[in-house]
């Protein structure tokens, strides 16, 4: 085996072996990682040229009934600052999100029981009512099949549910007491009812290997996400995983590289967790075929309270006002703006 063979084939055929996969993953070095990244990026303009989509987030609720081992929201971190956002304050966001152009709204938050189901449908009813041209999608964790069906039929479009970690023990070593069936048939479900359904991997998380890459780099061929999250790990202060290393920038960059040339197709985001861990994050991850950015839209007051990881980027010079500025960083890096729905051409409704 060569590592330039299989990035090569890579690029010609989208596919490869979990075997040339982590020969890949042992092997690459700076020259090889060069090649790997200019063919994720002529792969990335085959389908959308030099665009850039952007996603407005709004950071619904940092309240969570879950523990995730390395987030800073779980539910067991007595430090966390609660918040929940009223309809009215989401439509404000929204609205000033319309304004400035963002046609996705990203509409996240930890597991709170609080945004039962009718209470969803009532904040995507009244969000579509007011845009119907804008699209919805949700990132609200795990929830039953008739939940996503529900939000589904209220005007929802797409729903963001990393998988986290596709090996068995290491998911279950950061998720304690949860199944790893479970996030994985929700994920299934989001995409049998119709969803443009994203799935994702963290980089980095204590303990994982080259091997678990692999397993995440096969699960996201096979399932053929529309989207994929990926972002290095970053420790949080109040989490049992506070004194582990974050994930690093060339390792993740080279995920994206490997899932850009895995699925063509897929909406990759340069997410706001590498540019947490480096400057130049966002840049290097639109360059290694990243084509999706999501700028914040939640209100100020609340920004610093949604606190998955320490050192967030972006928390308060970030907002939809700067978007000319953030325009101009696209554009500088050699990317263009995209200002439509950026729907997954494979994936429309
Ligand atoms: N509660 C929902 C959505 C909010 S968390 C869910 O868990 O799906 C969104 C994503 O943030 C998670 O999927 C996870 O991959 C990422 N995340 C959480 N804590 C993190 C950390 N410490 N470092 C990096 N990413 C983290
Ligand atoms: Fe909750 Fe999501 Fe954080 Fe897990 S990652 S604790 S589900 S907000």
């Amino acid at each position: 085996m060569d590592v330039i063979n299989i990035i090569e084939k890579l690029y010609k055929t989208n596919d490869a072996s979990k075997e040339e996969l982590l020969y890949l993953l042992d092997n690459i070095d700076e020259n090889s990682k060069e090649l790997l990244i200019k063919r994720a990026n002529e792969t990335r303009k085959k389908y959308y040229k030099n665009k850039v989509y952007m996603r407005g987030l709004i950071e619904l609720t940092s309240f969570c009934k879950k523990n995730c081992l390395y987030c800073g929201l779980r539910r067991h971190n007595k430090n966390a600052d609660r918040y929940r956002l009223t309809l009215d304050e989401i439509l404000e966001c929204v609205r000033k999100g319309d304004k400035l152009g963002y046609k996705t709204f990203v509409l996240q938050g930890g597991e709170d029981e609080y945004f039962t189901d009718d209470k969803m449908v009532e904040i995507i009813k009244a969000i579509k009512s007011e845009f119907p041209d804008n699209a919805i999608t949700l990132s609200l964790g795990e929830r039953s099949y008739d939940s996503y069906k529900k939000m589904y039929d209220a005007g929802a479009d797409r729903y963001l549910l990393r998988h986290e970690s596709a090996s068995k023990e290491l998911y279950e070593s950061i998720h304690p007491g949860e199944p790893f069936e479970k996030r994985r048939n929700c994920l299934k479900n989001l995409k049998d009812i119709g969803y443009q359904s994203g799935a994702g991997f963290m980089v980095g998380i204590p303990g994982q290997t080259n091997e678990d890459l692999v397993n995440d780099l096969r699960f996201v061929k096979e399932f053929e996400p529309a989207m994929c999250g990926i972002g290095p790990f970053i420790p949080h202060k109040d989490t049992p995983l506070r004194n582990y290393e974050h994930g690093s920038l060339e390792k993740t960059v080279i995920c994206l590289a490997i899932v850009r040339l895995l699925l063509p197709k897929v909406l990759l985001p340069a997410t706001t967790a590498l540019s947490s861990i480096d400057p130049k994050g966002r840049e290097e991850g639109l360059k290694a075929g990243g084509n999706v950015i999501m700028p914040n839209l939640s209100p100020m007051s609340v920004r610093k309270k949604y606190s998955l990881y320490d050192n967030k980027a972006y928390i308060l010079d970030e907002d939809a006002e700067y978007r000319t500025m953030i325009e101009q960083k696209i554009n500088e890096a050699g990317y263009e703006v995209e200002v439509s729905r950026g729907d997954n051409p494979e994936f429309r409704k």
